[in-house]
């Protein structure tokens, strides 16, 4: 039996900090390429792009894995903090 990849990051806990995103963006960075580097590179999907070419992003669902901090720091990515203790993502292995 085969497992998909949304099935497996549904098993992992998110404790989400709703009153201080630990990753800002700006969705309206007008390089198309720049903002495709991060719809394609982010392993937890979280990068979508609208119909009208702005960006959207959601923290809630962050591996904290810092691919779109290596990738976009200083264009699109504003800030790019880990979360503050006891938040964010909680492994969930086996
Ligand atoms: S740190 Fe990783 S999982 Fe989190 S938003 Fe960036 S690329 Fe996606």
């Amino acid at each position: 039996m085969s497992v998909s990849i949304e099935e497996k990051l549904g098993v992992n806990k998110y404790f989400v900090d709703e009153g201080n995103a630990h990753i800002e963006i700006d969705p309206n960075y007008p390089d198309m390429k720049e903002k495709m580097k991060l719809v394609n590179a982010c392993p937890g999907g979280l990068y979508k792009l609208n119909e009208n070419g702005s960006l959207s992003f959601d923290y809630a669902g962050c591996l904290e894995c810092g691919t779109c901090r290596i990738l976009c720091l200083g264009t699109i990515i504003k800030k790019w903090e880990f979360p503050e203790g006891t938040m964010g993502v909680e492994f969930r292995h086996g």
